[in-house]
């Protein structure tokens, strides 16, 4: 697959590398937003925030941190936008996951100042028992994130169970 990070890491790309680690990368790219942009993304392949396990995003969020202090001295900035665009559908250009920190300054010209539409109090209380409903199946957040695969076995299970019972049964009725 081609993937302009990965790419960089074994030197076939134009950006540069500030800082690495065993799991985080710092590097500038040709192509940036405002002068001064940094990309944060993991050393391992993962393409979507979804894939990157807890320990390397609290990693990455550390890394994004500590760098846009230095973007803030070097570049004067005023602030910085700290930018995730996680799948194709958000503006995502390479298929690896980054984190974006974009020095900003008044009058830079750049156009993230996104206009939130009021909801009415219908649309709301969907929205939040849509989203509280999906939010409850994915458990406690406190807890590292857990592999779903036994209960999903667990579930075939009881299905084979009740089949073959059913089986029974019908076997039973043939006289
Ligand atoms: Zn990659």
């Amino acid at each position: 697959m081609e993937c302009e990070y990965c790419d960089m890491l074994s030197g076939k790309s134009k950006a540069q590398s500030l800082y690495e680690d065993d799991a985080v990368i710092v590097a500038v790219k040709d192509m940036a937003y405002t002068p001064g942009q940094i990309t944060i993304f993991p050393r391992k392949h993962f393409t979507i925030l979804e894939q990157v396990p807890d320990e390397i995003m609290a990693r990455c969020l550390a890394v994004a941190d500590k760098t846009s202090r230095a973007v803030f001295e070097v570049f004067q900035a005023e602030g910085t936008n700290i930018l995730i665009q996680n799948g194709l559908g958000a503006g995502q250009k390479v298929p690896h996951f980054a984190i974006e920190v974009v020095p900003r300054r008044e009058g830079d010209g750049l156009n993230l100042q996104w206009q939130p539409k009021e909801m009415s109090e219908d649309d709301l209380d969907i929205t939040a028992h849509q989203l509280a409903e999906e939010i409850q199946k994915l458990g406690d957040f406190t807890a590292p994130k857990k592999k779903e695969e036994p209960k999903e076995k667990k579930e075939i299970k009881i299905e084979e169970k009740e089949s073959s019972n059913y089986l029974v049964k019908s076997l039973r009725r043939i006289p």
